[in-house]
């Protein structure tokens, strides 16, 4: 049996006619910058989300940067993250000139801890920025009351959680703004890049708007340095098809993470996710520990299973932050998730079949002898 990480060519053949046909339509109106596909999804997106305004922008990373550049953070500036996430969260503190200060992780959540971010803070601290990885959010009540207390904005790296709720508040809605990715693997994908950014401010978006088109306004006039950070008329076409199925598809996803938690209840090996009670996960991935963890995964590539290491090293380790001064054994709990974790397919077409297979084969490599 073949299970993959991900088959998006199964999601794509119960979507094709409606897809093909919002193609078609831009196609038609030749509008590709900026067309009206584009405030709809903003739109849509601000609403699912419950969130004052949204600003469609052409990735992920530009959604961080731009809230970055927006919110004035800059040379001399700190900004406090998690080093147990994807690049592009520390990376875009980097690239506006501002310093990543790194908080560990909660073990069982592989999210920031927030009881360790005030001993982070100094006077030169501007933003927080918590990741909800996996699909769940970040402990948001105490991250909020920290920025509260020094003054500090909140951006939500929401890239792997639209949808996902804390006590009932959606991501994104919370922090002084939200950030969204696109990317094709997450559980809302274009077919290429984008990104969104949401927020309760609505002059705040006004100018996250301007940023994201070299800060102009009115045209050919610029008061301030942006970029060219626009969505696509074509991926917010493309999106507006897919968001009608989002929430079905991160059930299916959420009911295949209980599948997989039953099966593994009697592995001793396997630590299944832990999800706050008053949380509800996207799961834009189900990820496991495991001893022999890089073992495990070989034996499961060649009984034709997928599996991903999100992540093999943590942000403070990776050679071009060289300079910040951080060495191994500085953040434990997000240096033993990079040993340990192991991402299981988990999108929402996978049969019981193969749910069951892939459970199967990793009670089967934990029972051999070692
Ligand atoms: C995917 C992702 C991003 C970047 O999104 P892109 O659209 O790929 O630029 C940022 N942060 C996290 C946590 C992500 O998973």
């Amino acid at each position: 049996m073949e299970v993959p990480l991900l088959d998006l060519k199964a999601q794509f053949a119960r979507i094709k006619d409606e897809v093909t046909a919002a193609i078609h339509s831009v196609l038609e109106s030749q509008r590709f910058i900026l067309g009206p596909e584009v405030s709809e999804l903003e739109k849509a997106i601000a609403e699912y989300s419950n969130c004052a305004a949204a600003v469609g922008v052409s990735s992920g990373t530009d959604a961080l940067l731009a809230s970055l550049m927006t919110l004035g953070i800059g040379q001399g500036d700190e900004v406090i993250t998690t080093p147990y996430t994807f690049f592009a969260t520390a990376g875009s503190i980097w690239r506006v000139g501002a310093k990543p200060v790194f908080v560990d992780i909660e073990p069982e959540t592989f999210n920031i801890d927030p009881t360790k971010i005030e001993a982070a803070v100094t006077d030169k601290t501007k933003a927080i920025i918590p990741v909800h990885l996996f699909g769940q959010m970040a402990e948001m009540d105490l991250i909020v009351e920290a920025a509260r207390k020094y003054n500090l904005f909140v951006i939500e790296d929401a890239a792997q959680a639209i949808g996902a709720t804390y006590k009932g508040r959606k991501a994104g809605s919370i922090g002084t703004v939200g950030c969204f990715s696109f990317f094709p693997s997450k559980n809302l994908g274009g077919m290429g890049d984008g990104g969104m950014i949401v927020t309760q401010d609505v002059e705040l978006a006004d100018r996250l708007r301007q940023c994201r088109n070299h800060g102009s306004k009115p045209k050919y006039y610029h008061k301030w340095v942006g970029g060219n950070f626009r969505l696509d008329t074509l991926q917010a076409a493309i999106l507006l098809v897919k968001l009608r199925y989002l929430d079905d598809w991160s059930a299916k996803r959420r009911a295949n993470a209980a599948r997989y938690n039953e099966l593994f209840a009697d592995v001793e090996e396997v630590i299944t996710p832990t999800i706050r009670e008053y949380n509800v996960s996207i799961y834009n991935q189900y990820v496991i520990r495991v001893p022999r963890r890089d073992e495990l995964q070989a034996y499961l590539k060649d009984k034709g299973i997928g599996t991903a290491i999100y992540y093999p090293l943590s942000l403070h380790e990776q050679e071009c932050f060289k300079s910040l001064g951080y060495k191994k054994g500085d953040f434990p709990e997000s240096e033993r998730a990079a040993a340990e974790s192991l991402a299981l397919p988990i999108y929402p077409e996978l049969t019981d079949e193969q749910i069951q297979y892939v459970a199967t084969m990793i009670k089967e490599f934990f029972s051999r002898k070692s």
